[in-house]
């Protein structure tokens, strides 16, 4: 498990023991640290923080699949079908100037 640590930003953090400086917090005052680390108690107690979710399964990126293409395509707008006849009528309804 991971906790997230919100502080100031590029805030350090040193041991109050020994002054050696422990963590920093990144530019947006975030800091994760890992569960087992012997500082998170110390950390939590002082700083607010949440946990992070564990790696959540990314959510299952399909390839989108790309729409067939269609046979016939009018060249003005796009529209496409795979019937000639449909693109005729298309034509007239749609760009009555162009049908010669
Ligand atoms: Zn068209």
């Amino acid at each position: 498990m991971k906790i997230k640590f919100f502080g100031d930003p590029n805030m350090l953090i040193t041991d109050f023991a020994s002054g050696k400086p422990l963590f920093t917090f990144d530019g947006n005052g975030e800091l994760v640290l890992s569960d087992d680390n012997p500082f998170v108690k110390r950390m939590k107690a002082r700083f607010r923080h949440e946990v992070v979710a564990e790696q959540a399964p990314a959510p299952e990126q399909k390839p989108r699949e790309a729409a067939p293409e269609p046979k016939h395509k009018c060249k003005k707008c796009g529209f496409g079908s795979d019937d000639w006849g449909e693109m005729v009528k298309h034509y007239r309804n749609e760009h009555p100037k162009a049908v010669k």
